[in-house]
């Protein structure tokens, strides 16, 4: 079977990669071990985040750097015995932490992040999806005042600097917004521009359906049969060889693995979270995501419940699940709003695709002709799979790009 692309992974990013191909003339073949959007870019928090300029960025104040190492802060669990292979990226992400490295990723995210929620709301509007798309914006909740103030200063100065809107909320406008909720609040800060979606698993396979309907192939097969054949690229797929003058690693977390094989080498770490989904008590509704920042975890309403999902877990890839930090938030999220009994036996778990500066791959794999990068879209690889699958898609077929895509480079480290 011959195809102008292979695209390797079938989570948000792959998929869009292989439609925008296809809407520039490509036969495409999309190819994954399992179903569609069925790790990572199925258990997120389902929010396209217009709005996250801001990198997740490594603390730099030692109390933080300490309470976390320690594991004594909700948001972040750090496996010690993963120490050895994740310190030269923890250090590389500790490097990139400094004020103006943050403020050069956000200046690098900006251009993606401006167009991300018009690129995927063409494609929903296309997919008859838009009953999966909740436009109520995303809410953060503070109970310490000097926290609440320092967050509404930040907030002023990224609608200064990058023209995002926010409203400041007393603990009246909480209820006004999210009736259902309880606590002891200093106040609260909505942003309005980003949408959520119910069911992000039904997203992703509306998007590939959109792709498969217009003739491109969705296939079984191992990524690691990658092998380059002359004149092109070749996948072993369970209906025999697929070949392609084209292939594109968007394996998310994975794709570090795949590169190792031919000896590319990029630090790519797999940032843990978890999720587990309530019932909600009584009448008791929410409309919009929220983020309790005491606390460190998010609740959204969701297709299957209230899906809870927590903060970044420091591990191997491969480690087995250790949901301390749904143990320890739950009760929390029970005192925030009426949670009911736990949907499923055991919490989802996945893997955050990250580089040090959380900023994506994206673009042509030097040395290796016919070989392209879509990965490591960290806290945003809902938010940013179709824009950043367009600027890939433009330098795939020689169109002029939407923006510079050179802060993308694989070989920026
Ligand atoms: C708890 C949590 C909450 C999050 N919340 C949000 C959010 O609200 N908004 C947001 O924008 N982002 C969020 N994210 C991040 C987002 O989910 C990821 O960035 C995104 O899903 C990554 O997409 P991807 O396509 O790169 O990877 P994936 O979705 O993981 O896709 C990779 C694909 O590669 C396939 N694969 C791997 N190895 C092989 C192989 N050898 N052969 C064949 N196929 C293979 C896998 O089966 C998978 O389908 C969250 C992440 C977590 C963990």
């Amino acid at each position: 079977m011959k195809y102008d692309t292979i695209v390797l992974g079938a989570g948000m990013v792959g998929m869009s990669t292989a439609l925008q191909l296809q809407r520039r003339g490509q036969a495409v073949a999309l190819i994954d071990r399992r179903g569609a959007a069925e790790e990572t870019s199925y258990g997120n928090a389902g929010i396209i985040q217009s709005e996250a300029v801001m990198p997740y960025a490594f603390p730099r104040d030692f109390s933080t750097i300490f309470a976390h190492a320690l594991n004594r802060r909700p948001e972040a669990n750090f496996h010690w015995s993963a120490l050895p292979e994740l310190a030269p990226w923890l250090y590389q992400y500790w490097r990139n932490g400094t004020p103006e490295r943050v403020m050069r990723s956000a200046r690098a995210a900006n251009p993606l992040i401006q167009e991300c929620l018009a690129a995927h709301m063409a494609w929903i509007d296309e997919a008859g999806a838009g009953h999966l798309v909740r436009e109520t914006g995303y809410m953060k909740l503070f109970r310490d005042p000097k926290k609440l103030e320092a967050a509404t200063d930040a907030s002023q100065k990224l609608k200064d600097r990058f023209d995002i809107t926010f409203q400041g909320l007393d603990p009246n406008g909480i209820s006004q917004l999210e009736p259902h909720l309880t606590g002891d609040f200093a106040g609260g800060i909505h942003v309005d521009q980003p949408v959520s979606i119910s069911d992000p698993n039904a997203l992703g396979n509306a998007y590939v359906e959109l792709f498969t309907k217009a003739g491109g192939e969705f296939l079984t097969a191992d990524a690691r049969t990658l092998e380059a054949n002359g004149n092109g690229w070749q996948v072993h797929s369970v209906d025999g060889a697929i070949e392609a003058e084209n292939a594109v690693v968007a394996l998310g977390p994975w794709s570090g693995e795949l590169l190792k094989q031919i000896r590319i080498k990029v630090p790519l770490a797999g940032k843990r979270g978890y999720h587990m989904h309530y019932a909600a008590r009584g009448n008791a509704g929410l409309l919009r995501p929220i983020l309790d920042t005491d606390n460190g975890y998010v609740i959204t309403p969701m297709a299957a419940g209230i899906r809870l999902t927590t903060g970044a877990e420091f591990a191997r890839m491969d480690a087995a699940p250790t949901p301390v930090q749904l143990e320890r938030v739950e009760p929390e999220a029970r005192k925030l709003f009426p949670l009911g009994e736990r949907v499923e036996d055991e919490p989802w778990l996945g893997r955050r695709p990250c580089l040090p500066d959380m900023l994506p791959v994206i673009g042509a794999v030097p040395g290796q002709k016919g070989l392209w990068a879509n990965f490591g879209h960290h806290h945003l690889g809902v938010t940013l799979g179709p824009i950043t699958a367009k600027l890939l898609a433009e330098m795939m077929t020689d169109e002029a790009t939407f923006t510079d895509p050179a802060p993308y480079r694989i070989d920026r480290f």
